[in-house]
């Protein structure tokens, strides 16, 4: 049985986040939401129609790490006793939401991030951490592996690129995927630096789209918006518009040696809050692609990393 959807309001402009319900026993919810007043009043609404005692729910489940998904689990498992289930790489960052800062703050600046444009994201990720609780216990979920929520038995298939570690949930006749697909909106390969150095988001999230395509087309529930009944043509349109942009970054490109920063800011010229972030991200991962097909070289000048066109 599909779970019941409640939108939840999020102080973050993306807007509202859905969480769902599994609400027979063990009582289940995937994506519980930000830590955030209305969004928490917003949820017991919901719960109160569905005749759901809050105390009543046994599982918190967490497509990824994101605070607009994750931010109220902590707290809600304290109040009501529930575990939360995510991917190993989900957990360590709900404890440690960006990460090592001083080592991404470093390459950003190395990919010519001004100093100015770091002190405006990072207020905005500070603003962000905000709607967090810290995580005491949780139980790790990994690809493959089967969960009950209320009388369905979901499957765990694991769909990085948006965010590492990041689980779509299959069940008879859908698909819970979070951030990975949403109508109308490609998703972000937010970038993302462990303990190896940057990861190749947007190379994993193509890797993820296909593992989605290679599933049965059920109906997608995502993390964001309404429902997709039949998500085959647009999974297809997201690979072919991530072509097409690897391609545009390609020729912007031409025959400069640039830093990602500069790229990024010709792409969109965003110098506010995360949107510089968000854009850095993007055209790094086109240059991850480009690099991949062997047509763009990484490479460091001194302190600063730049790109070329492989000739
Ligand atoms: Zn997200």
């Amino acid at each position: 049985m599909r779970p019941t959807r409640i939108v939840l309001p999020t102080p973050y402009a993306v807007g509202p986040v859905n969480a769902y319900i599994f609400p027979d026993e063990p009582v289940t919810i995937v994506d519980p939401g930000p830590l955030y007043g209305p969004a928490q009043d917003a949820l017991e609404r919901g719960l109160q129609e569905l005749g759901v005692d809050r105390g009543r729910i046994a599982r918190i489940l967490v497509t990824h790490h994101h605070p607009d998904h994750s931010g109220y689990a902590p707290a809600l498992a304290a109040e009501t006793g529930a575990e939360i289930c995510a991917h190993p790489d989900a957990i360590a960052r709900i404890r440690r939401p960006f990460g090592d800062p001083e080592a991404t703050e470093c390459l950003l600046r190395r990919h010519g991030v001004p100093h100015e444009v770091l002190r405006g994201m990072d207020k905005e990720l500070q603003r962000i951490v905000s709607h967090i609780a810290p995580l005491e216990a949780a139980r790790e979920i990994c690809d493959g592996e089967r969960v009950r929520a209320g009388e369905e038995e979901l499957l765990a298939v694991l769909v990085p690129g948006h965010a590492p570690g990041h689980l779509a949930f299959v069940g008879q006749g859908f698909i819970i995927s979070g951030d990975t697909v949403i109508a109308n909106l490609t998703p972000n390969p937010v970038l993302e630096v462990d303990a190896s150095g940057r990861r190749k988001s947007l190379p994993e999230y193509i890797e993820s789209i296909k593992r989605l395509q290679s599933l049965p087309n059920l109906p997608i529930l995502p993390g964001h918006r309404d429902e997709i009944e039949d998500p085959a043509p647009l999974l297809a349109r997201y690979l072919e518009q991530i072509a097409e942009r690897r391609e545009r970054v390609l020729s912007a490109l031409g025959d400069r040696t640039v830093q990602a920063f500069a790229l990024s800011q010709e792409f969109f010229p965003m110098r506010r809050g995360a949107d510089p972030f968000l854009a850095l991200s993007e055209v790094l991962g086109h240059l991850d692609l480009l690099e991949e097909r062997g047509l763009v070289e990484e490479s460091q000048e001194g302190d600063r990393i730049v790109f070329r066109r492989r000739t």
